[in-house]
């Protein structure tokens, strides 16, 4: 819960506020972009919402804050904003929303499928959110990308006896999974899954690819808002750069239009151009 006593001073007047509890995820500006903006090492309110469009969608990201930083003076209609999760992207692919501070607010996403619906990392277990899950059909495998977005993975598996599936070099951050991948080759989990292997962010670094169209990609790449480019940070990188840097030279191999980070904002591309794109990033990278 939020406190007015401890707000940024960055906020400007009105019903919405940031307090200091705030990590920086970058939540709050990819859901509500035109409410929040980003103050030296936080966020913070920078127009209040103007209609009722942005009122909603910055309800949405003050459920979604994964520490409570996010308050309102308002009467919200906090309630009816939670049916919005899971929150449709395209096709049957969904942001899950209620990012867990466990992941450092990573987000975490949703794949409904007619063979078994899908959860990439995990958000905050809340029950508003695992009903809504549970009418959309539960969940058959949950894909952890690395150790540090596994949240409460457990206890969705555990609710929907999912088999979570993650390399055994992450092993130690869900010991209980069901699926351990080895090795750094390509697999093929169902059709139109395939898991690739990502070493450098850390050592079992895993990638999802969905139908060749989206790309959940952990903490390996997102998009760079600012530089409007793809990007990956050297010094988030816990395990070998040189290795990250192979490992996005693997994914050129690959055709996909949609990147769908942890943490960072996503992005859809023409597959050319974000074949460019990535070829852009890799020479940064090597030069980094
Ligand atoms: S979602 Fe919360 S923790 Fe993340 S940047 Fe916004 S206020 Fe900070």
């Amino acid at each position: 819960m939020a406190n007015i006593q401890k707000q940024v001073s960055e906020n400007v007047a009105g019903d919405f506020f940031v307090d200091s509890t705030c990590i920086n995820c970058d939540t709050c500006r990819q859901l509500a972009p035109a409410t929040f903006g980003e103050a030296r090492n936080y966020a913070y309110v920078r127009q209040q919402p103007r209609d009722e469009a942005e009122r909603r969608l910055a309800v949405r990201a003050l459920l979604s804050c994964p520490t409570g930083s996010i308050g309102s003076l308002g009467k919200e209609a906090i309630s009816e904003v939670m049916g919005d999760f899971p929150l449709a992207i395209e096709d049957e692919v969904y942001y899950c929303g209620f990012a867990s501070p466990k992941s450092f607010g990573g987000s975490s996403y949703f794949i409904r499928h007619p063979e078994g619906n899908w959860l990439i990392d995990s958000p905050k277990y809340l029950p508003k959110l695992v009903h809504a899950i549970e009418s959309m059909g539960g969940i058959r495998y949950i894909f952890l990308t690395h150790r540090d977005d596994v949240a409460e993975a457990d206890r969705y598996a555990a609710r929907f006896d999912s088999e979570r599936i993650i390399h055994r070099a992450e092993l130690s951050a869900q010991p209980g999974a069901e699926i351990i991948l080895e090795g750094d080759e390509a697999a093929e989990i169902a059709p139109n899954f395939l898991v690739i292997p990502t070493p450098g962010h850390t050592r079992g670094h895993l990638v999802l690819l969905h139908h060749n169209r989206y790309l959940f990609t952990g903490d390996h790449l997102w998009w760079s808002r600012r530089r409007e480019r793809l990007g990956a940070y050297r010094r988030f990188c816990w395990y070998s750069w040189p290795e990250q840097i192979e490992s996005m030279k693997t994914l050129l191999d690959y055709s996909f239009e949609w990147v769908l980070p942890g943490h960072g904002q996503r992005i859809q591309l023409p597959p050319n151009v974000m074949h460019e794109n990535l070829n852009l990033l890799i020479s940064h990278m090597e030069k980094s």
